[in-house]
């Protein structure tokens, strides 16, 4: 048996794409979506795998609400670095299996082990 929780989450943030020749190489914005996909294969007697709340509060933690990327990080902040990058965090605590990074409502990247 297993089960794959989701938690999702928002942030506004500014980037630009380094070494990147188009209109992403100028600053702008983004609302970012995240969504974190967890495995987990026993649940506790109230029915829960891990709870949402303590994972929903993890994620609020790390996301970089209303920075500039850029700023924050060492490397250039596209959707596919940025789900890599939460990948790991989420990963020093809980057994996350996917992070999702939506830039829009129509493009993004999923990370995850192969
Ligand atoms: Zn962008």
């Amino acid at each position: 048996m297993s089960w794959e929780l989701v938690v999702k989450n928002k942030f506004a943030a500014a980037h630009f794409l380094e070494h990147y020749k188009g209109k992403c190489e100028k600053m702008h914005g983004h609302t970012f979506e995240v969504e974190a996909h967890f495995k987990v294969d026993t649940l506790n007697q109230s029915g829960i795998g891990v709870d949402f709340t303590e994972l929903k509060n993890y994620l609020k933690e790390i996301l970089p609400d209303h920075k500039v990327l850029n700023e924050v990080y060492d490397f250039s902040p596209s959707a596919e670095n940025l789900s890599r990058y939460f990948f790991y965090k989420i990963k020093e605590k809980y057994p996350v299996s996917k992070v999702m990074v939506w830039e829009s409502d129509y493009a993004g990247a999923v990370y995850f082990e192969d």
